[in-house]
């Protein structure tokens, strides 16, 4: 079986036309590197969310002003220099992790070690990841190195702009990074997986670009997870995203709302494995029908788990509410809005089980409101 850090490699950009949705920026970049040696090269920052793909497109930038095939060809993936940004060192190009490797000293021998040898290109680049993460000292070096080496272009990957150094984004040209649209990204999954020959289900990238959010490198990562399991099923996906709990709670919520009490509670202890996991998921649940019965679509944030259900799974939970609401002659509104205080309240380290039995009696028994739900034949 192949790692799923060896698949990811295979999956990475080859080209600018690989890149998605990042329009303005692929543009801004083009333009540097046929600018080229005749001008100072700006450094970059890119920011954007978790997972969006910043490291990837600059690790792409570097390659297409290393490769030593300018031009069209360019980045080559052969060349000595293209596979020096792959294995991530080289004499011209240079990349660590500021949250592995903070402090000054680092930086200073990273430095060193370009110069002990020869490089064969006329730029030499600095990939620093997580680069909000470098000490100020670090910073300070870095500083008079952007701004002494004309030939050095440094690339800043900054998760939380906010954090990062002042005096440096201050010298930097600074691109922020997008999710992209779900149909583009599924789109995008879908050529990596034909481009790679994995045998995939398309309901299954579906997941993946859902689950994410539209993080394209987050994306890849998630496939690439699948991929090192076998095919790339929607039962695959399911289970490595850690979504199969979505399908359970709508189980464990129909039998409720049919008056199953022992059903729903074996469903229950499946939706995770402790008390917080359980609660926190009824608490998501209850607000998802909420939203699926008032606006009939879940706002973006709730849980992936509930947002990658296909509209069909919803339709037995939201009968069953309206059902209980005509035999109890009580708005379905105040039904659900019943549920979800009930939840919402529930102190998440406090014996879950204990709560489902109280909640079970409080929404569905048998009470001085009419028949509960267990007489309905089903
Ligand atoms: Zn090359």
């Amino acid at each position: 079986m192949v790692g799923a850090s060896a698949i990811l490699d295979r999956f990475r950009l080859r080209r600018f036309d690989d890149v998605l949705g990042q329009d303005g920026i692929l543009g801004s970049l083009r333009e540097k590197i046929d600018r080229g040696r005749d001008d100072r090269l700006p450094h970059l920052v890119f920011t954007g969310r978790r997972g969006v793909g910043k490291r990837s497109l600059a690790r792409l930038y570097a390659q297409m002003l290393l490769c030593e095939k300018a031009g069209e060809g360019a980045p080559c993936l052969k060349c000595n220099e293209c596979k020096g940004v792959s294995i991530r060192s080289s004499f011209s190009y240079v990349e660590f992790s500021a949250r592995r490797f903070p402090d000054e000293r680092y930086f200073r021998e990273r430095v060193e070690q370009t110069k002990m040898g020869m490089k064969g290109t006329f730029w030499r680049v600095f990939l620093i990841d997580d680069a909000e993460w470098l000490e100020a000292a670090s910073a300070d070096v870095m500083l008079k190195t952007l701004e002494k080496e004309l030939d050095t272009v440094f690339i800043f990957v900054v998760n939380d702009i906010a954090q990062f150094s002042r005096a440096l984004r201050s010298r930097c040209q600074v691109f922020r990074l997008t999710s992209v649209e779900h149909q583009a990204l599924v789109s995008r999954l879908k050529a990596v997986c034909d481009r790679e020959s994995l045998i995939y289900e398309e309901r299954a990238l579906s997941v993946i670009a859902q689950a994410t959010g539209g993080r394209v490198g987050e994306a890849l990562t998630r496939l690439a997870e699948v991929a090192s399991l076998g095919e790339v099923t929607s039962a695959s996906a399911w289970r490595t995203l850690n979504l199969e709990w979505g399908e359970t709670m709508i189980a464990c919520w129909q039998a409720q709302l049919r008056g199953q009490l022992d059903e729903a509670l074996s469903h229950f202890e499946g939706i995770a494995s402790d008390d917080e996991g359980r609660v926190r998921a009824m608490q998501s649940f209850a607000l998802a029908v909420h939203f699926r019965s008032s606006i009939g679509t879940l706002p973006f944030g709730i849980s992936p788990a509930l947002e990658c259900l296909a509209d069909e799974a919803w339709l037995p939970i939201l009968e069953g509410w309206e059902n209980l609401s005509r035999r109890r002659s009580v708005p379905v509104n105040s039904l659900i809005e019943g549920a979800m205080k009930f939840w919402g309240g529930v102190n998440r380290l406090t014996p879950s089980l204990a709560s489902f039995h109280n909640g079970y009696e409080r929404l569905f028994g048998t009470q001085k409101d009419g028949p509960g739900p267990g007489i309905v034949a089903t």
